[in-house]
C-alpha cells in the first residue's frame, strides 16, 4: 500500500495510474475536502460497506466531503472523532478488489499520518509519495515529513516538486513562481538520499480540471505537466512492482 504524504497538489488522485488499474482513493485529511467532482451524498451504504464514489471506471472515491450535506460545510473534528473515521474509511468501505490504494493526506505531520501509519501496519505499505513546492519554506516541512517516515518506517516512494515553473499558455516562456533558492527538491533529495520523481510545471488548466472533475490528463495530453505526471507515475508504479509483497499493494 503506498501512502502520500501531500502538500497542496492540483492534481489529486486521478494523476496515478493511467493503466486500467483499479485504484481507490482515500481522503485521509479529517479537516477538509480536496476532492473534486464527485458531490455529496453519494455515498451508499449496503450489506458490506459504503461503496465509494466511481468517478471512472477504474477510479473510485471516499471522501469525507461525500458524507457532508453541504459543500461549503467545515470539517471540524478532531483527535478520537477524526482517528475513527479514518479506521471507518479503511475498514467498512467495500474497496472490492483494487491494484492501489492511495490515502490523499494534508500537508504536515498530524493525527491523520500517524493514524493512518499505524492502521495500516499489519498490511504491506508500498511506502509514501511526498509532494513539495520549490521553495524553502515548503521544503522545510518536507524534510519533517521525511523524518516523520524514518521514524514511523514508512518507506519513501519519492518526492514530487510540484508548481516547478510556470509555461505561459501563450509565449512559451518558462517562469519561476517560487524560485528554488535553495536548490529546491532535488537538491534536498539529494542531501537526504531520497529519489526525485518528477517536476510538475503548473498548467493552470490543471486547476480547472480539478474544478470540473475532469482528468487533466485526457483533457490536456499535450501540456508538459502531463508527461510529467505520466513519468511519476510510471516511476511509482516500477518501485511498487519491485517492492511489492505478492499480495498487496498499497500506496
Ligand atoms: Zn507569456
Amino acid at each position: 500500500m503506498p501512502t502520500s504524504l501531500h502538500r497542496p497538489t492540483a492534481t489529486g488522485p486521478d494523476s496515478l495510474a493511467p493503466r486500467a488499474a483499479r485504484r481507490p482513493c482515500l481522503e485521509g485529511d479529517g479537516t477538509r475536502s480536496r476532492t473534486p467532482g464527485p458531490q455529496q451524498g453519494r455515498v451508499h451504504q449496503s450489506g458490506s460497506g459504503w461503496s465509494p464514489v466511481y468517478v471512472e471506471e477504474n477510479l473510485g472515491v471516499m471522501s469525507v466531503g461525500f458524507l457532508l450535506s453541504s459543500p461549503d460545510d467545515a470539517v471540524i473534528w478532531r483527535g478520537p472523532k477524526k482517528n475513527g473515521l479514518i479506521k471507518q474509511f479503511l475498514r467498512d468501505v467495500d474497496w472490492g478488489e483494487v491494484d492501489y490504494l492511495i490515502v490523499d493526506t494534508p500537508p504536515g505531520t498530524s493525527d491523520e499520518h500517524l493514524s493512518v501509519v499505524q492502521y495500516l501496519s499489519a498490511t504491506h505499505v508500498d511506502g509514501a509519495v511526498i509532494i513539495t513546492t520549490p521553495q524553502e519554506v515548503a521544503l522545510q516541512d518536507v524534510r519533517k515529513e521525511i523524518n516523520f517516515c524514518h521514524k514511523v518506517k514508512l518507506p519513501i516512494i519519492g518526492v514530487v516538486e510540484n508548481m516547478s515553473g510556470f509555461i505561459c499558455p501563450k509565449c512559451k516562456k518558462e517562469s519561476q513562481i517560487f524560485p528554488p533558492t535553495t536548490g529546491g527538491a532535488e537538491k534536498m533529495c539529494q542531501n537526504l538520499n531520497v529519489s526525485l520523481l518528477g517536476k510538475v510545471p503548473l498548467d493552470p488548466r490543471i486547476g480547472e480540471c480539478c474544478d470540473k472533475g475532469q482528468s487533466f490528463l485526457s483533457e490536456a495530453p499535450e501540456s508538459p505537466a502531463t508527461s510529467s505526471y505520466r513519468d511519476i507515475i510510471q516511476r511509482i508504479q516500477e518501485y511498487c512492482d519491485q517492492h511489492h509483497l505478492p499480495e498487496e499493494k498499497i500506496i
